[in-house]
Order: C-alpha cells, then sequence, then structure tokens
C-alpha cells in the first residue's frame, strides 16, 4: 500500500473533508502511480467500510476496538501509529479538520515525522509532490517538498478538493486489522461532539445566497439582510464574527470552520474576504460583494462589486426588486 487515507466519521456518516481527502489521495495515487487505500478507525463501523469500499481504491482497512467507540486523541494517534508501523504507507492523507488537528500531532511526535499540513493543492516535480499552502493570512503561498523518511503525513484544507470527484470503483476489498489498546493510554477524554442543527437552513444546496459580515454593525441589521433574502429567495449565511458576536446561529457560517458552499450566486455584503471565509464559498458560481472598503480582498474574486455603504444599498435594493 502506497497511499493511506484516513476516514473520519461520528459512527454514522463520514466526514465531507474525508472524502475530500479520499479525492486527494485518488489523484496524488494517479500522478505519482501508486496505490490508494483508506484506514478507518472506530468500533463497530462495517457499514462505514462497506460505504469506502464502493469507491475506486485497492482496499479499505478496518481497525475496530472498543476503546476506539468515541473518538480520544490518544486512541486514534495509537491506532494510527500502529497501523502505519505495520501497513508501511508512503503517504499519509488526511482532511484538515479539528479531530485531525488534535490527534495528527501526537501521531508525528510518536513518529519523530514532520506534518505537511493545511495544503491547498500540490504539483508534481520530477516525480514528488510539492505541496502548497497559504501563510499570513492568505497574503504568501508556501511550496513544501517533503524530504527524507516516508511516511509523509499529508492534510488538505477544506474544499481543496471535491468530494464530488471522488471516483467509484468496482468493490475494494476490506481487511480488518488487529489493534492493541489499553485504558492506560487513554489520557484525556474529550466533551461530547458539537452538534449542528440545520433547522431550516440548506446552504449547501442553496442556489443563492447572501452573506452577511461584521459590516453589518450590528444584530437589528439582519433584518435588512433577511428582507432582501426574501424578495431575492435566497438563504443567508455569514462569516465568523457575525456567529461570535451572536447576530446569527452557528449552522450559517461560511467558510473554513463553517459550511462548504457551491451556490449559483453568492452575494457578500459587508465581508473582507479572509481566506479562511473564501475557501467555504470558493465553488460559487458568481459572486457579488458590497464593501465600503475599495481594497477588500474579496473584490479580486467578485464577478461584479460595489464600493459602498450596505446599510444604505441593501434596503434600496429591496425596494427595487420588490417593485419589480
Ligand atoms: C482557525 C480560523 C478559522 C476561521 N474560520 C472562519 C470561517 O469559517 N468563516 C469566516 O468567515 N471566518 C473565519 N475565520 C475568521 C477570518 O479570519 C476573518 O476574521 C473573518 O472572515 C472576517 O469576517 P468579516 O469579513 O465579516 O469581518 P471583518 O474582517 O471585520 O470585515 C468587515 C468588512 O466589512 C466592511 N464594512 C464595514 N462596514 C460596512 C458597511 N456599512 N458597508 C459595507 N461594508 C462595510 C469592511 O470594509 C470590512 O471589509 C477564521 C479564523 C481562524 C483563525
Amino acid at each position: 500500500m502506497e497511499i493511506l487515507v484516513v476516514l473520519e466519521h461520528n459512527n454514522q456518516t463520514i466526514h465531507r473533508m474525508s472524502w475530500e481527502a479520499v479525492a486527494a489521495g485518488q489523484s496524488l495515487g494517479k500522478d505519482l502511480n501508486l496505490s490508494t487505500t483508506i484506514l478507518i478507525m472506530g468500533s463497530d463501523v462495517s457499514t462505514l467500510a462497506k460505504e469506502a469500499a464502493t469507491k475506486d481504491i485497492t482496499e479499505v482497512l478496518v481497525a475496530e476496538h472498543p476503546l476506539l467507540e468515541t473518538y480520544t486523541a490518544d486512541g486514534y494517534a495509537r491506532t494510527l501509529t500502529q497501523v502505519i508501523e505495520s501497513e508501511q504507507p508512503a503517504y499519509v492523507i488526511m482532511g484538515h479538520t479539528y479531530m485531525v488537528r488534535d490527534f495528527l500531532p501526537k501521531v508525528c511526535a510518536i513518529l519523530k515525522q514532520p506534518l505537511f499540513g493545511d495544503n491547498i493543492s500540490y504539483r508534481i516535480e520530477n516525480s514528488t509532490p510539492i505541496f502548497i499552502k497559504q501563510i499570513f493570512q492568505g497574503k504568501l503561498m508556501a511550496e513544501v517538498s517533503p524530504q527524507g523518511n516516508q511516511p509523509y503525513l499529508v492534510t488538505f484544507q477544506s474544499a481543496a478538493f471535491q468530494s464530488e470527484s471522488v471516483h467509484r470503483g468496482a468493490g475494494a476489498t476490506i481487511r480488518n486489522l488487529s489493534i492493541t489498546l489499553s485504558d492506560e493510554i487513554i489520557k484525556t477524554r474529550s466533551e461530547d461532539p458539537f452538534q449542528e442543527t440545520t433547522i431550516d437552513v440548506d446552504l449547501s444546496s442553496a442556489d443563492i445566497i447572501i452573506s452577511v459580515g461584521r459590516g453589518i454593525g450590528k444584530k437589528e441589521n439582519i433584518n435588512l439582510v433577511k428582507e432582501l433574502a426574501e424578495v431575492m429567495g435566497a438563504q443567508i449565511a455569514c462569516s465568523r464574527p457575525v456567529v461570535d458576536a451572536g447576530w446569527l446561529p452557528p449552522y450559517h457560517q461560511v467558510g473554513s470552520s463553517g459550511q462548504t458552499v457551491s451556490p449559483k450566486l453568492y452575494f457578500a455584503l459587508g465581508i473582507s474576504g479572509a481566506i479562511q471565509h473564501l475557501v467555504g464559498m470558493k465553488g460559487a458560481n458568481n459572486v457579488i460583494v458590497i464593501n465600503k472598503d475599495p481594497n477588500a480582498p474579496f473584490f479580486e474574486i467578485a464577478d461584479y462589486g460595489t464600493v459602498g455603504n450596505i446599510l444604505e444599498i441593501v434596503p434600496k435594493l429591496t425596494e427595487a426588486i420588490k417593485g419589480g
């Protein structure tokens, strides 16, 4: 086995970013002519393993143990380390999720290997991948060339690859691994995972999204955006400061720690365009930006942009659309 992709799940569904990691693994496997294998850790994960086996990969490895029923960084780190030591992959690929950020540094420390983390893409040079990541809040790009002993442990940022582009296969074999874990190695236990409620918000399938940023100023002004969303038949999204301020619930947040969306139209109101926001909406077909700062980074990826005050423009726009 040459590329090992590690899946994250909540015992019921596989994390979207894990499918993106599978897409990355398949792509890298094709470019380097290496086989790709999937690993699932947990307890009673046979259904998820069968789902993974439908993809175009060589094998699904299943590492089951009662101590993996709920996630712990120690349990996952020890398990992945054992799998890496026994299976000797050249590359280990994961989504750059909170969970992976929690346990993967332990694996790196145990194996004394560096982490090639938070990449947005890679390119091949002399049959070797060069991993590309953003640094200094996206102002610079760094190209990182792995050297030294394998395995190379690599994570990709949300939306770096598309989960829809995962190739289906003829049915991979499923192999159960024997894992040794004991209670004493589990030093910390996480609290219950944060549960998102989606209520009436389905940003992932919305055609039109109106997204609001800190520029809206205060909670009461969100009503201006709601009125515009209503006349446009749009869903409302937001940047993280809007959630942090309690102006909208968390499930409206778009970005690296929020949802990933790909609407036909993304209408950004008073959002600066920080990279952590852009990674969540870069799949949008058309982007309209209104911002009072002509140098706001969001204008760089806008199809249409207006420099102005959203508190003045949004009510007029709503009236204009209503009037028809
Ligand atoms: C680990 C990590 C994860 C993160 N995850 C996310 C994430 O998932 N999603 C996310 O969005 N952010 C995320 N962030 C935060 C991100 O870095 C930015 O801080 C955030 O996106 C900025 O939000 P904003 O553009 O609304 O606010 P600001 O950066 O404060 O920008 C406000 C904008 O509004 C404009 N403005 C102000 N008033 C008006 C007005 N009246 N009319 C028009 N324009 C106006 C300003 O010119 C400015 O451009 C994350 C950060 C970290 C470190």
